[in-house]
């Protein structure tokens, strides 16, 4: 650990968070004599539960609509792979930005955004995925008692979005590369839908970005490298990231807030809301770490953290137990 430790200080830019430099964790452990603070937060994410619920957990499109759509896991890989490169080129440290880009969305509800808003509207102080994923790493995970992580990796989850911004340059590798993952592969699994066709997505965005995905993925990544050498914080030449902010509004109009899935969109946010009300009602029949978080901080908190938790299939398995008869269910 030493040794990887000075080559750090050795490699990595003066901007760079090195590992030895870290504002430490909220409860001190004792260091690993092999991996630095930041591998060793990458590791513990990838052996979590929540890491694994993510396969099952909708991007936009619903998990079983076909096997080759993009899942909450394999997003979270490709903005891993984005965020790393964006680290490597800008000699920033790579551990801390795949630490925060692996745990970045555990906080997603079940269906997506569907599920995020639902439960927007029930909690009274709302609900933010990005808060979310700081519960899960801070106080759900490893049985109620968090991963106890640096502060640059909890600070790099909160902050890829919402308003506030992180305040390392590796959690802005994230931000950004959260972005570019999103809008190209959703844009991707659309075309893959049928929901757009290849002639209807906007010429003079693509002229700017590229014509494939993987040029405009590079585009993009190129951009942010040649324009935030030295700087602050990370950014963009006006050009590319008009483009991308306009590729981003179509995105909204046709693929995220059009009409196209309404049907399954009203099922998804009844599922949400029949089991928020139904565990509400009945808080005991959530699993014992949940019963618990409610004798501390609420009922409404508790089911808040259980029904986001919920991967797509278990939450509707456990609609359809609760709320089907057996007889006539599809299963
Ligand atoms: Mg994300």
């Amino acid at each position: 650990r030493e040794r990887l430790e000075q080559e750090e200080a050795q490699r990595l830019s003066p901007r760079a968070v090195c590992a030895k430099d870290t504002r430490g964790r909220e409860k001190p452990i004792v260091p690993c004599p092999m991996r630095t603070d930041f591998q060793r937060d990458r590791d513990r994410i990838i052996h979590c539960k929540a890491f694994r619920r993510l396969k099952y957990k909708t991007q936009v499109f619903l998990a079983p609509e076909g096997d080759h759509y993009r899942t909450r896991l394999t997003h979270t890989l490709e903005v891993a792979q984005i965020a790393r490169t964006l680290a490597r080129c800008l000699q920033l440290n790579e551990d801390l930005t795949e630490a925060i880009a692996l745990g970045h969305d555990w906080g997603h509800t079940p269906f997506g955004h569907i599920g995020g808003h639902a439960l927007d509207r029930l909690m009274p102080e709302g609900f933010r995925h990005n808060e979310q994923s700081r519960r899960c790493v801070e106080a759900l995970e490893n049985d109620g008692n968090g991963l106890t992580l640096t502060w640059e990796v909890r600070d790099g989850i909160l902050c890829h979005s919402g308003k506030q911004f992180p305040a390392t340059l590796e959690g802005q590798c994230v931000r950004r590369a959260d972005r570019i993952a999103y809008l190209n592969h959703d844009l991707d699994d659309a075309l893959r839908a049928g929901v757009l066709q290849p002639f209807e997505l906007p010429a003079d965005c693509l002229k700017v970005l590229g014509q494939t995905h993987g040029e405009r993925i590079n585009t993009m990544i190129c951009d942010i490298v040649a324009c935030s050498a030295d700087k602050p914080t990370l950014t963009m030449s006006p050009l590319v990231q008009e483009t991308m902010d306009g590729l981003r509004e179509f995105m909204f109009a046709r693929v995220y807030r059009d009409q196209w899935r309404q049907a399954e969109e009203e099922r998804c946010k009844h599922v949400v809301e029949a089991l928020f009300s139904y565990y509400s009602e009945h808080p005991g029949e959530m699993p014992e770490e949940f019963v618990l978080i409610g004798y501390k901080e609420g009922t409404a908190r508790a089911v808040c953290d259980f029904v986001s938790c919920m991967t797509d299939r278990y939450a509707i398995r456990t609609y359809q137990q609760l709320f089907v008869p057996s007889g006539f269910s599809a299963i």
